[in-house]
């Protein structure tokens, strides 16, 4: 079975390619680069993964609150 480099397109065989789907490690480690730098660029979320938990945890927390006042509106 024959299949193209997914990076630079060339034909390579699949069977005994230990780079498979790529036709070398030099092809594997540039689509790997390219979907790190991709990820990065995620629009909208620059922040650090750490921020993200942080700002999800205050974000909980202030919904809670706003449902435990509610409760108490209803409830007097
Ligand atoms: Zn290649």
């Amino acid at each position: 079975m024959q299949v193209n480099c997914p990076t630079c397109g060339v034909m390579t065989t699949w069977e005994e390619n230990r780079h498979r789907p790529f036709c070398s490690e030099r092809c594997r480690m540039i689509d790997l680069g390219r979907w790190a730098t991709e990820a990065h660029r995620i629009p909208g979320d620059p922040a650090p993964e750490a921020a993200n938990e942080a700002a999800r945890e205050s974000a909980d927390a202030a919904e809670g609150d706003a449902e435990q006042r509610a409760d108490d509106r209803t409830g007097a």
